[in-house]
């Protein structure tokens, strides 16, 4: 346990470097990493680990040493620039328990510019919020991590054990970007992920399904068209079939210990349509990118299967569709969901950083979206806390993070690693 002394040292120069670390939070925001685009930003956060002294790794992800992997998901788009970054610090005295620190760098598309008030990739701060396409979710918890190790040694301290500082790609699609960390063979005692959590600990999140509907094929009767006897028409049925899958999962949830406090936790979402190509000739094809939440203990597998009964089922009674049936491909995520368990050990330290932070004990999560904690917990019994800051709009319009909630979460980071890790002096 660290000293009420070093606890005040390490607040305190978390308040002083807090003004450098919203420039530099201001700076990666800037950059637009979506899927495929997150070079620049790793590259800035393998400069960032750099000059703070770091060893850093930084490699392009082969596909082929993951597909084989538990809760790998398919990548259908150019994976060729795909890197991972990661930055070891080695103490000098071995005493304390090793720690993974891991943000993502990806964000979710900013959709119609018309949309936001200030442009996404050009973060404001305004009323005590930064806004931006990933102010929130989550670069400002990974630059967090940064600037919490920063003020320990501002602090006059150093931590006495192993840290890998890890900035990955695809979480909002895959999860390959954590996954190839645990590939190259990164691994710690516990794996702390500053996602935006509204200051509260995730103690049970949802996996999620990525799949596609392709309907194909000319309608069976042409001069009948009508209801059901086009492809977009018909894709409609296939997601009001899902709706109703939607439904029985949701009563299904009703006896999962966690989930069962929440009155719709398996969501279903269409996310993208698209289809024909005139707006006077009947379709021919159409394909929708959807997503579905499981829960905890779900195979994936098993959930697959029931997706392609419940496409086949409703393809059998439709006109159109049971003369072309309709393909299901798996277009991103196939994740299970995880619980935190057995991490007394990572909690105690993080419940001690917590309180000295803000008083009282930490809220539990129940969360309805999934983050990389999976990987660590269920495939390789690394105790995975995913904490952080307060924020809103994540993946909708003017996306903001609220400044005092990310420095409270701050403090509490660098108090949770001189915890777990052990400090002593420089
Ligand atoms: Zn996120």
């Amino acid at each position: 346990m660290i000293t009420e002394d070093i606890t005040r040292r390490i607040v305190d120069a978390v308040d002083t470097g807090f003004e450098r670390q919203l420039a530099t939070t201001s700076d990666f925001v800037a950059i637009p990493s979506t899927r495929g685009a997150e070079g620049p930003c790793q590259d800035m956060f393998g400069d960032l680990l750099r000059t703070r002294g770091y060893e850093v790794d930084d490699w392009h992800i082969d596909l082929d040493d993951l597909k084989d992997m538990r809760g790998f998901g398919p990548v259908e788009h150019d994976f060729s620039k795909a890197r991972s970054v990661v930055g070891t610090y080695r103490p000098a005295t071995s005493a304390g328990r090793s720690l993974i620190l891991q943000g993502h760098c990806d964000v979710v598309p900013a959709g119609p510019l018309d949309m936001w008030e200030t442009p996404p990739f050009s973060p404001v701060i305004k009323d005590g919020r930064m806004y931006g396409r990933g102010a929130c979710d989550m670069k400002s918890g990974t630059i967090g991590a940064l600037y919490a190790l920063d003020a320990i040694k501002a602090a006059g301290l150093k931590p006495t054990a192993r840290i890998h500082v890890q900035s990955v790609i695809e979480e909002e699609s895959t999860g390959v970007g954590a996954l190839s960390t645990l590939q190259r063979g990164y691994r710690a005692d516990a794996c702390f992920i500053p996602e935006p959590t509204s200051g509260k600990m995730v103690r049970s999140q949802v996996g999620v399904i990525w799949f596609r509907l392709k309907v194909r094929g000319f309608p069976a009767h042409v001069f009948e068209a009508g209801v059901g006897a086009n492809a977009i028409q018909a894709s409609y049925h296939l997601i009001h079939a899902l709706e109703k899958l939607e439904a029985d999962w949701n009563e299904r949830a009703k006896s999962d210990r966690h989930f069962k406090t929440l009155t719709h936790p398996i969501n279903f979402n269409p996310g993208i349509i698209k289809g024909g190509d005139w707006a006077s000739s009947v379709p021919a094809w159409c394909d929708v990118d959807c997503r579905i939440a499981i829960l905890p203990g779900w195979s994936v597998k098993d959930c697959q299967n029931e997706i392609l009964a419940c496409v086949a089922a409703a393809s059998r009674d439709h006109r159109f569709l049971s003369n072309n049936p309709p393909v299901v491909e798996w277009s991103g995520f196939l994740s299970e969901g995880y619980e935190l368990i057995d991490a007394a050990a990572p909690e105690a330290a993080f419940g001690r950083a917590f309180k000295a932070v803000h008083g009282g004990e930490v809220q539990d999560l129940v969360f309805t979206a999934l983050t990389d904690t999976r990987f660590y917990g269920l495939d390789y019994n690394i105790p995975s806390l995913c904490f952080g800051a307060t924020g809103a709009a994540m993946h909708g319009f003017n996306e903001y993070v609220e400044l005092d909630s990310l420095r409270q979460t701050t403090k509490t980071m660098a108090l949770f690693i001189a915890e777990w890790c052990g400090v002593e002096k420089i």
